[in-house]
């Protein structure tokens, strides 16, 4: 079978670095840099062809209206156990968020996870200024460390190979919960501390196939019960896939078809920053064949978007595209409607996602971010306006959450105002919906989906 673009028969995973690039941290040591490369390219995927086609599969149902998708997890995964420790609770919130969706709609809701590998962030501005010192801002645990310190925040490629870590620990716990959720068997928490990284980087990763039979074609999407509720099943993975130094690594070639899949994650996204059609990450995501998606902020042109769509799906492939518009609750009615429209008549099949979380950040008096409910809701409210009076599907929700009570965005549920905010402001990087802000979104969706 041919390649899904006939380009993958010249594309090369290598081609982006002949291009203009952003957001790419400052290695400070090349040779370091090679050798940490070369050796992730040496060690097994993080995910299979088959799992990453199935989620392709699904998202085609998302594109065609029979399925809606969720996308949901951390701004900015820590790499560290209590990344691994999260997993259960990610898995069981974004799980009752779908189900909540599919009890509204009767369709059933792709759960994806911003997980097992959302380790890098772009940045507004290369540095940040802390107690009056000037420092190199947080990138991402995948490049530097979080804490304000001058030397912790220098980039070391050596946190690539511990990203790689990371991400094998948390796809083990996914894959474990897997086959807890198939047997019904699924507790919240084992009494012993999470499973930690495989002690043999070299061994391969578990996959979903196999022994998964009764959840194969079901994976990764609500189900109904036997007694006619609906059921989640589990996570699959997605990242921005940022630097691409880690993401080339793990491309890796389908022995069966001759394509190039990325295998460090199923889901691989463009984030608003580096979306530019003549930059690297345009023609790095262009080539691999997993679904990938793409943000879209509001300075996003028709013209743009609809080449965006020629360059990531030429071959119009349901389910590969997925556009993840973040315009602002305040821009989404103006600027998102051209778009719909451009997209629709160049005959374009792409699933129709809102982000409403990365619109609608306001700084805090003392410099930390918040987002309102309100204005979140408010967002969603808009697209799914602007979707309906275009004749499209609205196709899915992309969200920043945490499970339990963390205080970092503000109404519905969680702190009302700046003052109440304490010490359940956790996040590595942008603030997240809690627990209940989170199911709220989630009725409200379900609402305006069946309404
Ligand atoms: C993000 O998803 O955390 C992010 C940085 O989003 P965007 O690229 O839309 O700004
Ligand atoms: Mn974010």
């Amino acid at each position: 079978m041919p390649g899904r673009h006939s380009e993958s028969l010249v594309w090369r995973r290598d081609d982006w670095r002949r291009l203009p690039i952003s957001q790419q941290p400052s290695w400070p040591d090349p040779a370091a840099l090679d050798a940490v490369r070369n050796r992730l390219a040496t060690l097994p995927p993080l995910t299979s062809v088959a799992d990453v086609r199935r989620l392709e599969v699904s998202l085609a149902k998302a594109a065609a209206g029979r399925a809606f998708l969720l996308q949901a997890g951390d701004c900015a995964e820590p790499m560290d156990a209590s990344g691994t420790a999260a997993v259960r609770g990610k898995n069981r919130l974004i799980g009752a968020m779908a189900e909540a969706i599919s009890e509204h709609t009767g369709l059933p809701t792709v759960t994806v996870g911003r997980i097992g590998g959302q380790f890098a962030k772009p940045r507004s501005r290369p540095t940040e200024t802390v107690d009056g010192r000037e420092l190199p801002a947080f990138r991402g645990e995948m490049v530097n460390d979080p804490r304000p310190d001058a030397r912790l925040r220098t980039p070391d490629p050596h946190r690539l190979l511990g990203a790689y870590r990371a991400a094998k620990a948390v796809l083990n716990e996914l894959y474990i919960i897997a086959h807890e959720t198939a047997a019904r068997r699924l507790p919240d928490a084992w009494p012993t501390p999470a499973p930690t990284a495989p002690d043999d980087e070299a061994a391969p990763v578990r996959s979903w196939d196999g022994s998964l039979r009764s959840l194969l074609g079901g994976y990764g999407e609500t189900r109904r019960d036997p007694d006619g509720g609906w059921a989640h099943t589990g996570l699959w993975t997605s990242h921005e896939a940022l630097v691409l130094d880690y993401e080339e690594a793990l491309v890796r070639r389908d022995p069966q078809t001759g394509e190039w899949f990325l295998l460090s994650t199923h889901l691989p996204w463009i984030g608003e920053r580096t979306r530019r059609l003549d930059e690297a990450h345009v023609a790095f995501h262009a080539g691999i064949a997993n679904p990938v998606g793409c943000k879209i902020g509001p300075t996003t042109t028709p013209e743009e978007v609809v080449r965006l769509c020629e360059v990531l799906n030429p071959s119009r492939k349901p389910g590969r595209l997925t556009l993840i518009s973040r315009m602002g609750a305040d821009a989404v009615r103006d600027r998102l409607p051209g778009l719909v429209r451009a997209v629709r008549a160049a005959g374009h099949p792409v699933v129709w996602v809102c982000d409403p979380m990365h619109g609608n950040t306001e700084l805090l008096p003392d410099g930390r971010k918040t987002r309102r409910v309100a204005r979140i809701a408010a967002e969603i409210r808009g697209f799914f306006e602007v979707l309906r009076d275009a004749g499209e599907w609205p196709g899915g929700l992309h969200l920043e959450v945490a499970d339990g009570d963390s205080a970092e965005c503000l109404g519905e549920g969680g702190p009302a105002s700046a003052e109440e905010i304490g010490d359940g402001y956790r996040t590595l990087c942008d603030p997240r919906l809690n627990e209940k802000q989170s199911i709220t979104i989630a009725d409200l969706v379900g609402r305006l989906l069946a309404g």
